[in-house]
């Protein structure tokens, strides 16, 4: 063999040379000398060029297979294994005996062999189906048990051109197990910090009452400021018990019939109250009525104007408005302050996310209010959504089906 051949070895024994380049096979008289006399009209040296990029793109493709770190195994029409890469013998302690022409529902001891697996496999061939992240719990014997999510596509297998499956583990045990520690941190956490709380809180209100009574002032005005950070604090609990309920699948509504510009004026009266610096308005009026979650859908109003306050340092004008639209109700909350970056604007709703950056320093906020409000809209099987443009402002939107 020249040194640029390769013998191959398939699973079905059958054994040949894979030739570097068309030359070799040439010399090799597996192409015979004179192309041109078995293709006419074709240009050979191009044919030669196209065989060569074939070879290094199914070798670099190889490559990629047996590097990566992910599981992959290809099964035939049957679903029985053709191949694994190397991850796969790594991470299921299979060697390629155990694991080659067998069915994938054998594997592992019949491990595999899982009924909804099994309908979702078994439709991709005939049906050119595709699943992604199907996250299934299982009992391996020779790891334990583990929790994986499973990608699987049509792919075309080299030989024979012939249709095959493609199937991908990722083991994601360690980073669920890091959620549930983390989320359960979080609720008992939060429990624990809310029963003080509230027992400072009503010490707090007979204290007030005292020195008001004795005109003590400057006890009263350090009262104050006081009873400010106890609300900030409530506040901070209050979200982690939200995020700790919503992780959970524990946020419950509470639903009633109310008029959604009822709700609006209320919180704008509330923040025009304690908000000095902003003039909110309301502009348009819906006078539609929700069957909806009153004190969560406020929440929700709340977050946003209050958003909207923190990110309008200068600007001081914002605008609330209510409109039918189709069957929802869009509720929108406008600012003129510092605006989303185009690149982060997908990313605010997530948990814990904040623009990062210059502006945001000295703002105090943890990521959470919009990741919850999202998480209540969408439980109304609303949406929320931002329009913004950096350095304008941003409009934040709401719908809500209309009962
Ligand atoms: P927090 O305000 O506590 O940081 P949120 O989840 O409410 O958390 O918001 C996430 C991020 O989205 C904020 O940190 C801020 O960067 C950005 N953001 C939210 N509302 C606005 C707004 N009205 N204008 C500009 N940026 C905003």
């Amino acid at each position: 063999m020249t040194k640029n051949a390769k013998k191959i070895i398939h699973s079905d024994n059958r054994q040949f040379i894979q030739h570097a380049t068309v030359q070799e096979a040439v010399q090799k008289r597996i192409i015979p000398t004179d192309h041109s006399s078995i293709i006419p009209g074709i240009n050979v040296n191009e044919l030669k060029h196209s065989l060569d990029l074939l070879k290094y793109a199914l070798d670099y493709s190889e490559a990629i297979v047996d590097t990566v770190r992910l599981p992959l195994i290809i099964l035939n029409k049957d679903l029985q294994v053709i191949t694994a890469n190397r991850a796969f013998y790594d991470i299921f302690k299979l060697t390629p005996k155990e694991t080659e022409n067998q069915s994938i529902y054998q594997l592992n001891d019949n491990a595999w062999n899982i009924p909804k697996l099994k309908v979702l496999l078994e439709k991709i061939l005939p049906k050119n189906t595709i699943f992604e992240n199907y996250e299934v719990e299982i009992e391996l014997p020779s790891i334990g048990c583990r929790t994986m999510l499973l990608n699987a596509r049509r792919t075309y297998r080299q030989v024979n051109n012939t249709e095959a499956v493609l199937l991908a583990f990722e083991d994601i045990t360690d980073r669920k197990q890091l959620e549930m520690q983390k989320d359960d941190f979080i609720g008992i956490v939060s429990h624990e910090l809310k029963t003080p709380l509230t027992s400072i809180k009503a010490f707090a209100q007979l204290l007030e009452r005292n020195l008001i009574e004795s005109k003590n002032e400057k006890g009263t005005y350090y009262l104050s400021k006081m009873t400010d950070q106890m609300e900030r604090l409530t506040q901070l609990v209050s979200s982690f018990v939200n995020v700790y309920k919503i992780q959970n699948g524990k946020l419950t509504l509470n639903k009633k019939d109310f008029k959604i510009d009822e709700l609006i004026d209320s919180t704008v009266e509330d923040f025009q109250y304690i908000t000095k610096s902003h003039k909110i308005v309301c502009a348009d009026k819906s006078q539609i009525s929700i069957h909806a979650d009153y004190e969560r859908i406020k929440q929700v109003l709340n977050n946003l104007v209050s958003n909207a306050i923190k990110y309008s340092p200068k600007e001081k004008r914002i605008i609330v408005s209510s409109v039918k639209d189709k069957n929802n109700v869009k509720i929108a909350v406008q600012d003129f302050g510092l605006g989303i970056p185009n690149e982060e604007r997908s990313k605010i709703f997530d948990r814990f996310f904040r623009v990062k950056g210059k502006r945001e320093k000295g703002i105090p906020g943890l990521g959470l209010g919009l990741y919850i409000s999202y998480e209540i809209v969408a439980q109304h099987k609303g949406k929320l959504w931002v329009d913004s443009e950096e350095g304008k402002g941003s409009t934040f939107y709401f719908t809500l089906p209309i009962k």
